[in-house]
């Protein structure tokens, strides 16, 4: 996806799985690039999984994981997003548990999930290993509109899609007796925003209705948030995208208004975005966000 380092092995690692809350796990992502933070939420009757990891290994990891703590409790995978390292292992779960996405999230994979499968084989061989095997499956069944609730048995959980943002069809997963959130990549912690602005082959992206989502996710008053990549914290890492994505869309409305180009305001803008956030991770993303939003300003 860009041109940095060859990542390392995007494994997974069930045994960094941790209770946030009675009955909400998370294999946390311990910050290796392309693990996502992998929910499992029990119910009295059924058991959700959110993400799988990417590629088959990872994805029978998390099963098995889930099996563990669902014992015979009915499973449900549901993911975030269509991109790899969030989804690309459901192929495990097929047969074995229900799959459910929203309707633009099916229809976004089924537009890009073989670009996406040949794009991220080129990023190196561990990632390409980690993909070999790798067979892409459909949901079982999808749900159109904004929400989705299911009924896990004793708890329900909040499917909710606001359409296109960091991508077409992503999706938060809300669990209201514990205030709990999990938000793919349109919240990541001490993470530059992903903006995947890969003209002209991927440019279905919303900045502002990006900031519409993080509103709204604040508005449902999460307790514990738990961002696509990176720590598990509060509502302040809503709050650092939401700040860190209105700057950049400012300055660059300011930059080009000022006739600066593309490339000069990616100079002039970008090593000062990167230093007001010393401790976030991978800049390499900003310059895509500024390239996004100078193409919005006509
Ligand atoms: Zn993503």
């Amino acid at each position: 996806m860009t041109d940095q380092a060859a990542p390392p092995a995007p494994d997974v690692d069930t045994s960094a799985i941790q209770e946030i809350a009675r009955g909400v796990y998370v294999i946390t992502d311990r910050r290796v690039p392309l693990v996502p933070n992998i929910g499992i939420v029990l119910g009295d009757k059924s058991a959700l999984v959110i993400d799988t990891g990417m590629g088959n290994a990872n994805g029978r990891a998390v099963l098995e994981a889930a099996k563990k703590l669902a014992g015979d409790r009915e499973l449900i995978l549901t993911l975030t997003h269509f991109h790899p390292e969030h989804g690309y292992g459901a192929d495990a779960f097929k047969g074995v548990a229900k799959i459910i996405y929203n309707k633009a999230q099916a229809a976004e994979f089924a537009d890009k999930g073989q670009p996406y499968l040949d794009m991220f084989k080129g990023m190196g061989p561990a990632v390409a290993a980690a993909l070999a095997d790798t067979t892409l499956v459909e949901a079982d069944e999808l749900y159109d509109g904004a929400e989705h609730i299911i009924d896990l048995g004793g708890r329900t959980v909040l499917l909710k899609t606001w359409g296109k943002a960091h991508t077409r069809g992503d999706q938060i997963v809300f669990i209201p007796d514990c205030k709990v959130l999990f938000t793919g990549d349109l919240a990541e912690e001490k993470t530059f925003p992903i903006f995947p602005w890969f003209p002209p082959d991927d440019m279905d992206i919303d900045g502002a209705n990006w900031l519409k989502v993080l509103d709204d996710c604040l508005k449902l008053t999460p307790v514990i948030v738990v961002p696509g990549h990176g720590d598990i914290d509060d509502e302040a890492i809503l709050t650092d995208v939401r700040d860190y994505i209105t700057d950049v869309a400012a300055k660059v409305k300011t930059a080009a208004a000022a006739g600066k180009s593309e490339d000069e305001a990616i100079a002039d803008l970008g090593p000062s975005i990167r230093a007001a956030h010393p401790s976030w991770h991978f800049p390499e993303w900003i310059d895509f966000a500024i390239r996004y939003f100078y193409a919005q300003k006509a």
